[in-house]
């Protein structure tokens, strides 16, 4: 079989290519419309799921070589909630610990040992996908690039991001098919209600904290973790602004911005978030996006793989995982010795029945999360009658995580308790 990853350069196309390139009867070949593999951002953490694919994927100790702290399955900070929006000095509310805690890596070393991994002549680089074509020999798929040149493949696989190029012609393609509730979605990103500033900055000891504002604020700041052996803290500090959700987002997506910039956003904060942020270098600021749920992913021999299917907020740290979770999984279903060339659609299939429901639901406790790191009370509540009306099986890992935090989040919005834990 041939089978091109699509969007290299991000981390869901290049674990779907090393996933794929285990199997020989697999021909991968790898489309990114960048000059060169890149990561924009300082950190990105996985949690224990993630970091057992990885090990399956036989990847575990390049993985740990570069981890913050190498991963050993005990006992580890999750986060480490702390109320924060006042001049004197905040104070834990929860401490959220779970098996291997949050495993946080420098972007760059992460997509390193994924190009380390990598089989040489499989990554094509400067070709930029404008559409596809499904009239190649033998019902294959023809991708037309920027630069004029043609492929062919017996799968697409999209993995091209937020702004997928394959899921946009997929969509409209299923439209034009007798689908006219897709119309609706051809363009399904949704502005989050947060612009977020990433920045990079030196500091001295490792923590993992999340300080939260009382929700009359609309500013979260969240403090997310020490990479690079703790000599480097990647902080993603929010501030929602919940009147731009749904709207058309015009302006560039990703802008520099200056540190006392950031520091007005949280004046009147704890010392300990002054500190931090004052130690901030080239900050960025960016708009966040979310994709609403797709109700599918696959059509034919044309799949769609991690942000591009499912791109979500970035309150659980989840979104690189649920794309190397899909990529295993796509890989394992086209991979086995039983599938051929026929069973291309089943697979696929089989892939989205797997993969949506699971990547659906943490999509939306995502988004959950984010409301309750600003204790969004009212949207806690709504959250817990649906529980309990049974909305069906909880699905997912990331359920502990919101359940318990939305009960401590009620309790400190609620100012009920002082000290938690
Ligand atoms: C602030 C922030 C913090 C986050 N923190 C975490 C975290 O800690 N943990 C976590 O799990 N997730 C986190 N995420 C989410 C995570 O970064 C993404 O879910 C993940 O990187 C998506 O990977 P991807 O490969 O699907 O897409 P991308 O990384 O967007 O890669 C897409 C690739 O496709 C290429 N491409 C695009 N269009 C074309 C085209 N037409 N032709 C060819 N190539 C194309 C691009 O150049 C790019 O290389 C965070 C997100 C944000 C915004």
């Amino acid at each position: 079989m041939s089978f091109p990853g699509f969007g290299g350069g991000g981390i869901g196309g290049l674990c779907l290519a090393v996933a794929l390139s285990k199997y020989p009867d697999i021909q991968v070949d790898l489309y990114e419309a960048a000059e060169r593999f890149k990561e924009i951002g300082a950190g990105v953490m996985i949690w224990e799921r993630t970091w057992k694919i990885l090990s399956l994927l036989g990847m575990a100790s390049d993985f740990s070589r570069i981890a913050h702290a190498p991963p050993d399955g005990s006992l580890g900070v999750g986060f480490d909630y702390r109320k924060s929006d006042q001049p004197m000095e905040g104070f834990r509310f929860y401490l959220f610990q779970l098996p291997y805690g949050c495993i946080c890596f420098h972007r760059a070393h992460f997509l390193d040992v994924l190009v380390e991994h990598l089989p040489d002549g499989v990554a094509n680089f400067g070709k930029r996908l404008i559409s596809y074509s499904r009239n190649g020999p033998h019902n294959s798929v023809v991708l037309q690039f920027a630069d004029g040149a043609t492929a062919a493949c017996d799968i697409l696989v999209g993995c091209d991001g937020i702004k997928s190029t394959v899921r946009k012609q997929l969509l409209e393609e299923k439209a034009r098919d007798g689908h006219p509730e897709l119309l609706g979605l051809i363009d399904p990103m949704v502005g989050k209600p947060n612009d977020s500033d990433t920045y990079d900055g030196a500091l001295f000891t490792y923590k993992s904290m999340c300080y939260h504002s009382d929700g009359l604020s609309s500013i979260v700041a969240r403090t997310s973790y020490s990479i690079s052996r703790g000599s480097v803290v990647n902080v993603v500090a929010l501030v929602s602004q919940p009147e731009k959700r749904g709207h058309p987002f015009t302006d560039p997506w990703v802008v520099e911005c200056t540190t006392s910039e950031v520091l007005d956003c949280y004046a009147g904060w704890e010392p300990e978030v002054e500190e931090l942020l004052k130690h901030m270098k080239n900050p960025m600021r960016w708009a966040i996006h979310e994709l609403r749920p797709l109700p599918l992913y696959v059509a034919n021999n044309i799949a769609l793989l991690g942000d591009a299917a499912h791109a979500m907020a970035p309150h659980q740290g989840a979104g690189a995982g649920q794309a190397i979770e899909d990529a295993f999984v796509l890989a394992h279903l086209l991979g086995d010795p039983t599938t051929s060339r026929s069973d291309i659609p089943v697979a696929l299939l089989a892939y989205q029945y797997i993969r949506l429901p699971l990547a659906s639901h943490v999509q939306k406790e995502s988004y959950m999360s984010g409301m309750m790191y600003e204790f969004s009370v009212e949207l806690a509540v709504e959250d817990n009658a649906r529980r309990r009306i049974g909305e069906g099986e909880r699905l997912y890992a990331s359920n502990l995580f919101c359940a318990k935090t939305m009960q401590i989040v009620k309790l400190v919005a609620n100012n009920s308790i002082i000290h938690f834990n």
